[in-house]
């Protein structure tokens, strides 16, 4: 298929979205060098093909869209990945930031929520050389037989931050980035586990994300 081939059109216009990004301030080298490597145009609907290295949101289907590329590029910062790390992501979605989080180096955990997307993507991203652990499951829950994780990342506006989630983090600086808030935008949340009942909470910007489900059977 025409859209799985990343051709010198596509590199050509990753590396200008990576400008963009750069002139909007973001900095770190090695998540712009992850996503410089990431083909966005293949996680797409074929329809997107040409403007998927625009700075903004596509439906990836059941109502759900792809991160725009520059919240991605903030949730991967505010991340600090190191290569190796254990990473809980909620919200698969398509997979892109997935793909992110495995060119950072990390050991990529994904939950999602929808059991379409959850099919589509687990058979996508291998496809395209990206191997990971896929899980449909409820993200509210997190993945508890597999904790803790140095990292967890939420790409769903949540209602409250979930209890679960902040336990399955690392004692001594695990980390958690989730977007808050019940309306039209939430609030970036950084929150550090300092200890096992230590917890430092940072409020950082708003942003716009699709809302995390809750009782979906
Ligand atoms: N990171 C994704 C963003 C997708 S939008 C991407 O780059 O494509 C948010 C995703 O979270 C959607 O796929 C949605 O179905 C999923 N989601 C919503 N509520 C969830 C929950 N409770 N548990 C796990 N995933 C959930």
């Amino acid at each position: 298929m025409n859209d799985r081939i990343d051709t010198y059109l596509h590199k050509g216009k990753r590396k200008q979205l990576i400008e963009t990004l750069r002139q909007k301030g973001f900095k770190d080298e090695q998540v712009l060098a992850a996503m410089e490597r990431v083909p966005r145009h293949s996680f797409l609907d074929s329809a997107f093909v040409n403007i998927a290295y625009e700075d903004r949101a596509f439906p990836i289907g059941e109502g759900q869209t792809i991160s725009h590329p520059a919240t991605v590029a903030c949730q991967s910062e505010l991340l600090q990945i190191k290569r190796g790390e254990k990473v809980l992501e909620i919200g698969t979605g398509c997979g892109y930031q997935t793909a992110v989080l495995l060119e950072l180096g990390a050991k990529v955990y994904t939950i999602e929520r929808q059991f379409k997307l959850y099919e589509k993507t687990r058979s996508l991203l291998p496809s395209i050389g990206y191997n990971t652990r896929f899980f449909y499951g409820d993200g509210y829950k997190g993945l508890p037989s597999y904790s803790p994780f140095d990292k967890i990342i939420v790409t769903a506006g949540a209602p409250y931050i979930p209890d679960p989630l902040l336990l399955q983090l690392k004692e001594n600086g695990g980390l958690l980035v989730i977007p808050v808030g019940e309306g039209e935008e939430q609030i970036m949340n950084l929150v550090t586990r300092k200890s096992g009942t230590a917890f430092e909470k940072a409020e950082l910007g708003k942003f716009k994300f699709v809302p995390m489900l809750k009782n979906k059977v």
